[in-house]
């Protein structure tokens, strides 16, 4: 066989056998920080997004057209990055391949953007609540992907994590067509800790923002117990939808 076609096949096989461990080990072979590393990564200037709806905004005036006469229940978003490249494969291989040490760095990193954010905005927050899985979701999963990031995210802003929301079961988002998301009635209900919070400025932590209508209906349950200000923090925000103007509504 020529030296190449040696070479070739030891790759192929090589690569087999490094996908066979992948499966077995997950990404832990590998600190989360080197592939963060590896691309010089950094996350998004608040100059390139909406701080009201977190969508990218090059124009750099802090506010979008879909957020233009727009009420929302919050008072603005930090976000890490758009939800592309590498930051949605980050994501989807912490929630559905339990990359845990991959969700705490960016847990910590969204900490950190949060930090700067209340630090020029000169607010601050009382607590830092996950946007909650359905129950039986999270015991599927085996492991509550906003809970652990909320728990980085608090420990960089020194504030605790309270747990005032519960969801309702159904399908995950992802399942879901754009508009079956806007249509659904809102899934989440006090907990049984909801009363805890009345009069507290919170920061309210997801994964993933896409059409807004989770953090929205989540922002409006907070009202309800009483919150005062609200604000959000997502590792990756999505691509705006084709009619942002109707998106952002409801
Ligand atoms: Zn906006």
């Amino acid at each position: 066989m020529p030296d190449t076609g040696v070479r070739s096949l030891g790759t192929a096989v090589r690569g087999v056998l490094e996908e066979f461990e992948g499966g077995l080990l997950g990404h832990e072979r590998l600190p989360p920080e080197h592939h963060l590393d590896r691309l010089y990564w950094q996350p998004d200037c608040p100059t390139v997004y909406c701080d009201r709806c977190g969508r990218s905004h090059p124009d750099a005036f802090r506010r979008c057209r879909a957020c233009i006469d727009q009420r929302l229940p919050h008072h603005g978003v930090v976000r890490l990055a758009a939800y592309q490249e590498p930051m949605a494969s980050w994501i989807r291989d912490f929630k559905f391949r339990r990359w845990e040490s991959m969700g705490r760095l960016l847990g910590g990193r969204l900490g950190e953007a949060c930090r700067r954010h209340l630090v020029d905005h000169q607010r601050a927050v009382d607590c830092v609540v996950p946007v909650p899985s359905p129950w039986l979701r999270g015991r599927l999963r085996g492991q509550d992907h906003c809970l652990i990031i909320a728990q980085e995210v608090s420990r960089v802003l020194e504030r605790p994590v309270r747990s005032p929301l519960r969801q309702l079961g159904g399908l995950p988002q992802a399942h879901r067509s754009r508009s079956a998301r806007l249509r659904r009635p809102n899934p989440f209900r006090s907990s049984y800790f909801g009363r805890s919070i009345r009069g507290r400025d919170v920061l309210l932590v997801d994964d993933v923002l896409t059409t807004g209508s989770t953090i929205r209906a989540a922002s409006r349950v907070l009202l309800d117990l009483g919150v005062g200000r609200i604000l959000v923090g997502v590792l990756g925000v999505s691509n705006p939808p084709r009619s942002p103007l109707r998106a952002s509504q409801g």
